[in-house]
This record gives C-alpha cells, sequence and structure tokens, in this order.
C-alpha cells in the first residue's frame, strides 16, 4: 500500500451478510451499492452479493449504474435519482431500469424509448410517507396512468412498484403501518390503471430485518450488506452482522512530552501528566470527523486509547499513555468489533460525530486506499 492509510474490505463478510439477511427475510434481495458501495468499492461489492445470491444491485445515479455496466456486470440493476434531461438512451441500452417517480421524468424517459424503439424498463416510485423522492397521492394517479399509455404505445415496460420508508429503524414506529397501507392503495390504483408489475418493494435493511409486511418480493439492504446492525447497536446487534470495513493505519512519529504539554491545534489537550503521543497520518479529509473531539478512540497496542486535540485536515494525535508505542505500530481506526476488547466501531465513531454510520462510511477519503479481502472460496 503506498497511501497513508487503508479501507480493507472483508467480501467474505459482505457475503456473509447477504446469507444472513435472506435468511431472515425469504425474497429477492437488492444489494445497494450507491455512493461506491458506502465507501467499500461498488464493483467488489456487488460481485459479492451477487455471488453470495443477491440478484439486483440499486444504484442512485445514471453513472453510478453505468459504471457497474462498465465493469461488466450484467446483473439486474435500478437506478433511481435522474435529472429529467439525464441521458436515458445510455441507461435504456444498458438495460438499466429506471426508477420514475415523476411523469416529467417518465416523459423524458419514454421519449428517448420511442425514439431509439427499445422499450424502457421503468420502476415506478411512490412516496408514501418520506416526502422525499417518488409520486405523492395526488400526482400517483396521472403517473400509472401515462405509464400504462406508454407501456400500450411500447415506449415502457412497468417491472416494479416500489417506496422507501421513513424509519423502519424505529421498532414499533406507527408511521410503518401507516407507509405500508398507502403503499398497498398506490398499488391498488396501479393495476386499476392496467398496470402488472411482477416487482414489488418497500424494505430497506431495518424493514428487512424487522418487518415481515414490507418485504412484498423483494428487500433492498444497504447497511445490512456492509454488516452495520440498522438498529443502532454499537456491534454486530441481534442479526449477528459481519462489519466488512475497516479502516487501519500506522504510527508514524511518537513523542515523550510532559505534562502540561499542548497538543495540535489550538491547543484545545493540553497534558495532564507525562505520557506518550503516537501521530497518525489521517485527518479529516480522510473521513474522521472533527466533531468527534474529545471523545474518539483508536486501538493501538492491544487497547483503546484516545484521540487528542484537535483533528487536523491530514493527521492526528493519539494519547497512549505509557503505552510502548513505536513508529510502525499497526493502529485500527475502527473495524468489526462489540466492546472496549475490541477495536471501536463505526458505529461508535458515528455516535462520537452525532451522525449516522452511513455518513462515517461514506465519508472515508478517497486517498485511503481500499483493499479487498476475496471470500475464502476465491483465494483458493
Ligand atoms: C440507501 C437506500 C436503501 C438502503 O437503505 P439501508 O437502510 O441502508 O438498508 C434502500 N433503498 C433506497 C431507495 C435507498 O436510497
Amino acid at each position: 500500500m503506498s497511501g497513508l492509510a487503508e479501507a480493507v474490505v472483508d467480501l467474505g463478510a459482505i457475503a456473509d451478510n447477504v446469507r444472513t439477511v435472506a435468511a431472515v427475510t425469504d425474497t429477492a434481495l437488492m444489494a445497494v451499492v450507491k455512493a461506491d458501495g458506502f465507501g467499500h468499492g461498488a464493483v467488489p461489492v456487488a460481485r459479492a452479493a451477487l455471488r453470495a445470491g443477491a440478484t439486483w444491485l440499486g444504484v442512485t445515479s445514471a453513472a453510478e449504474a453505468l459504471a457497474l455496466r462498465g465493469a461488466g456486470i450484467t446483473a439486474p440493476t435500478l437506478s433511481w435519482l435522474h435529472r429529467p434531461n439525464d441521458d436515458f438512451d445510455k441507461l435504456i441500452n444498458a438495460g438499466v431500469d429506471v426508477g420514475v417517480s415523476t411523469t416529467t421524468h417518465l416523459h423524458a424517459v419514454a421519449d428517448a424509448a420511442l425514439r431509439l424503439g427499445v422499450p424502457a424498463t421503468v420502476q415506478l416510485k411512490a412516496d408514501t410517507g418520506l416526502t422525499r423522492n417518488g409520486a405523492g397521492r395526488d400526482e400517483w394517479p396521472d403517473l400509472v396512468t401515462w405509464a400504462r399509455k406508454y407501456e400500450v404505445e411500447g415506449g415502457v415496460r412497468v417491472r416494479g412498484v416500489w417506496s422507501h420508508l421513513a424509519d423502519a429503524d424505529v421498532p414499533g414506529t406507527p408511521g410503518l403501518a401507516r407507509q405500508v397501507r398507502t403503499f398497498s392503495e398506490a398499488l391498488r390504483l396501479a393495476r386499476g390503471a392496467g398496470l402488472d408489475p411482477d416487482l414489488v418493494h418497500l424494505a430497506n435493511s431495518a424493514a428487512a430485518l424487522s418487518a415481515p409486511r414490507t418485504r412484498f418480493d423483494l428487500c433492498r439492504i444497504g447497511l445490512a450488506l456492509y454488516g452495520v446492525d440498522p438498529f443502532g447497536a454499537l456491534g454486530p446487534g441481534a442479526f449477528g452482522l459481519r462489519a466488512a470495513l475497516t479502516l487501519r493505519t500506522t504510527v508514524v512519529n511518537v513523542k515523550r512530552v510532559a505534562a502540561g504539554t499542548g497538543v495540535s491545534y489550538g491547543p484545545e489537550y493540553v497534558t495532564a501528566a507525562p505520557t506518550t503521543l503516537a501521530l497518525l497520518p489521517l485527518g479529516y479529509a480522510d473521513g474522521l470527523p472533527r466533531a468527534t473531539e474529545g471523545r474518539a478512540q483508536v486501538w493501538l497496542g492491544g487497547r483503546r486509547c484516545p484521540v487528542v486535540g484537535r483533528i487536523a485536515m491530514d493527521q492526528c494525535v493519539v494519547d497512549a499513555g505509557d503505552l510502548p508505542v513505536a513508529i510502525g505500530d499497526p493502529v485500527v481506526v475502527f473495524g468489526p468489533g462489540d466492546d472496549d476488547t475490541t477495536p471501536p466501531t463505526v458505529a461508535e465513531w458515528a455516535r462520537w460525530a452525532g451522525t449516522n454510520p452511513h455518513e462515517i462510511l461514506t465519508g472515508i477519503g478517497a486517498r485511503v486506499g481500499r483493499d479487498h479481502l476475496q471470500e475464502r472460496a476465491d483465494v483458493a
């Protein structure tokens, strides 16, 4: 590795997580590999998930979908966020399903398809309470009517009807039942308009694992795929998911300092006693949030040590106390873990930063190398 830190991604964990979720849901699974596979590398994650039994890939944008196709991945893929002037020709030619939330987008997709003479395969998205993308109750009847019209004309084929949940990670939320009801009504209206979608889907990771009535034909899994418990457990959680990503680096400088030594910019940390400070070549440009100041820890020398002082763009300082630390010692910033006897987890970093694990994972900077550990079957 030539960089200063690496994100080591265990593709065996990705595969295990697919199997773990599949055993619970008994439905088809869509591996959500948007945002470069939540920072894990979309292409290797997609391949590992497909080998483990996922049958669909989900991405946000046309560019992400086309990058999968460019890597030779031909599995069914849904892309769901588009500008109305996106180049839909490319998606249609690449056989990517287009998520459609507005009639504006539907007209653009159908125009492209009719021009090409190749029907676009679309999946119509209903807004059932998230109030983000998707057609709301007012727009849905119009959207399904137009979609049916284009189907008859040969411009589109409606493969799917779907929606996204707002708070499935909150146990017992009344919002979930409301969204299921609204979704069922949207489905009824779609069928009433003459559509016959054979892929109906609503669940994300949290719902897939906990809410059977949200599962329909397929569950779209993001967080669980990467081994992070969707219900906020700091470790593997009740479902035994395996964290796939370990962020690690190496100590690049060590100093023994006296009590009263100011550390990093400010300084906002002053040593209380003589201690050993270890410098890590990893900062906020690499995804360590400054907001974790005063709380963050890393794994060094077989125990947890606090990150002290301000996290800088490229570096941060760890107070190792009286641990015998040397330049070149390995450090785990976060990885699979459970409690104080293991490295911190991404969920802990998220808590320290006041955010969610998704933001920490997708915030890992571009200069952190990605190192993919193949599943054991591949290595053999
Ligand atoms: C990101 C995303 C998912 C995955 O959600 P998780 O909670 O991470 O499983 C599923 N569906 C859509 C539409 C998404 O944008």
